[in-house]
């Protein structure tokens, strides 16, 4: 049976200057020396690199943004839409992660507003999904990341136009990480919802993990059952530590 074409992402967050756009270059240089063997890749820096990053994209590493607004355009001061996204190249756009849920209160309506206005531009939507601590030290992990998975992805969701990124709020950028068995365990539990909502498409949505992925255990990370590649942010910021994660697929 196909399975999905796992996909190794960055997120640069609010990480980067001009000069950054090297790491960039040298990424795209190792990847197509050393070969990419069985993954896609793509790094999603701040706007202000998005134009610039995707001009000087030579090819094997795709470019996306962090976030949009879900209108096209109008009286937004400091927003960006999808549509503007998309002129300036990006191709993924990361909705609902799990520091614009906390920090601007994005409920999972505004990220399934989100996502909508991602698909209305032709766009992939990488939809985030993930329990704080508290949330998993109460048991109720599956119950809440089921519950944004329902409330966030559009349905008109499909494998070629959204992604699933499960991202243990706790995880990110701690240094911690669930153990594979757990993130087995949860991104079954995913699986089974995209199919129980989406029929046997629902096999073939990309479920990413999430949270202080590097190279050191991305090999553990992405064997996990129903695991199809990492979103990760520090590793990301460094041509070198990232490709070390991509190595998990070569
Ligand atoms: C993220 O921000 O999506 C993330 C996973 O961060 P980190 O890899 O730094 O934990």
């Amino acid at each position: 049976m196909n399975k999905p074409t796992p996909l190794v992402a960055g997120n640069w967050k609010m990480n980067g200057h001009a000069n950054s756009l090297a790491e960039f270059e040298a990424l795209e240089t190792l990847v197509s020396e050393k070969g990419t063997a069985s993954c896609d890749v793509l790094i999603c820096p701040p706007y202000t690199l998005v134009a610039a990053m995707a001009s000087g994209a030579k090819g094997p590493v795709a470019v996306g943004a962090q976030d949009c607004h879900f209108e096209v355009s109008g009286a937004h001061t400091g927003d960006i839409s999808a549509d503007m996204l998309k002129d300036a190249g990006a191709s993924y756009i990361i909705v609902g992660h799990s520091e614009r849920r906390a920090d601007h209160a994005e409920t999972d309506e505004i990220v399934l507003s989100k996502a909508k206005a991602v698909h209305a531009n032709g766009l992939v939507a990488i939809v985030c999904v993930g329990e704080t601590e508290a949330q998993r030290e109460a048991g109720k992990t599956e119950e809440i990341v089921l519950g944004q998975l329902a409330n966030s992805l559009p349905a008109e969701a499909t494998p070629d136009n959204s992604i699933v990124a499960y991202e243990p709020v706790w995880a990110i950028g701690t240094g911690k990480t669930p153990t594979t068995a757990d993130v087995a365990e949860i991104h079954t539990a995913i699986r089974s919802a995209l199919v129980e909502r989406f029929g046997t498409a629902g096999k073939m949505f990309k479920l990413l993990y999430g949270g202080s992925v590097k190279a050191s255990n991305a090999g553990e990370l992405m064997v996990a059952e129903n695991v199809n590649g990492a979103l990760v942010g520090g590793a990301s910021l460094k041509a070198h530590d990232f490709d070390g994660i991509i190595d998990a697929y070569r």
